[in-house]
């Protein structure tokens, strides 16, 4: 990270790249987690790599959500920890969620050393090793869950989700909170909660967000969850892309 000088305009963008290589080097993320993240970094590209007042409005009702659950858990994937292990370590403790890995190609290599990475992170306990519960409707590498943790969850965050997961938690019954750039994917488009945003701005807003309702009582969250229109953030997210383009 040193060697990228920050005056680069695109400056962000490479250090996120940079964070990639490193995980995949580290043996936290997949190959196939660059792709994602060249996606994702042509998306950001069009939204003009900022968040957009939808967006923060959704991270705000994320936070609320988060807050108001009973049983919150935020999912890791192997990007979601090479670019915000300390930040996701900082939301699980402003809301009161526990960190869970789950994993798109699950090793148990790869799961301990994600779950080291986001220990050595600041995360107090991490779930997902013990993986004694299936998500109902996914074969069976990708359904592998903790049974205290995602599956017996009513609110999960679960940031760079793939689409055919979404959609299976969502049949679930669990309030859903998606981070995804591309308002078009699958994973956003069934969230409760849709967040366009890049993962690095959207986690650190989310903790602001859960910090200043701290004291909010159970109205007010809910307040703050009603406000939030799904639809109308998808849309002005796609709005935002094509003005870009
Ligand atoms: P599918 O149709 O299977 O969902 P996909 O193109 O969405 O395919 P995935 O690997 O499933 O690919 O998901 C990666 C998603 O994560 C993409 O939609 C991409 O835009 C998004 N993404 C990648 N990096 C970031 C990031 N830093 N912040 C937010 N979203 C990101
Ligand atoms: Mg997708």
């Amino acid at each position: 990270e040193e060697e990228i000088p920050e005056d680069h305009p695109r400056y962000q963008d490479l250090l996120t790249r940079h964070r990639i290589e490193k995980g995949v080097e580290k043996g936290i993320t997949h190959l196939q987690g660059m792709h994602a993240e060249g996606r994702g970094s042509a998306f950001d590209y069009l939204l003009g790599e900022e968040t957009i007042p939808s967006a923060d409005a959704a991270e705000r009702a994320a936070a609320a959500h988060l807050l108001l659950a009973d049983h919150p858990v935020l999912s890791i994937n192997g990007n979601v920890a090479a670019l915000v292990p300390g930040e996701m370590a900082d939301l699980a403790a402003a809301t009161g969620a526990d960190l869970e890995v789950n994993l798109f190609n699950r090793t148990p290599e790869r799961i301990g050393a994600i779950a080291a990475h986001l220990r050595e992170h600041g995360a107090e306990d991490v779930k997902g090793l013990e993986a004694d519960a299936r998500i109902p409707n996914l074969d069976h590498q990708r359904a592998k869950v903790d049974e205290d943790g995602i599956y017996a969850a009513d609110v999960v965050l679960v940031p760079l989700e793939d689409g055919d997961r979404a959609e299976a938690l969502n049949e679930m019954g669990k309030t859903e909170i998606v981070i995804d750039l591309n308002p078009l994917s699958r994973s956003p488009r069934v969230a409760e909660v849709p967040i366009v945003d890049n993962i690095i701005r959207a986690v650190p807003n989310m903790t602001d967000h859960a910090h200043e309702l701290a004291d909010a009582d159970e109205a007010e969250l809910q307040r703050v969850i009603d406000e939030f229109d799904r639809e109308a953030a998808l849309e002005d997210a796609e709005n935002r892309i094509r003005s870009g383009l």
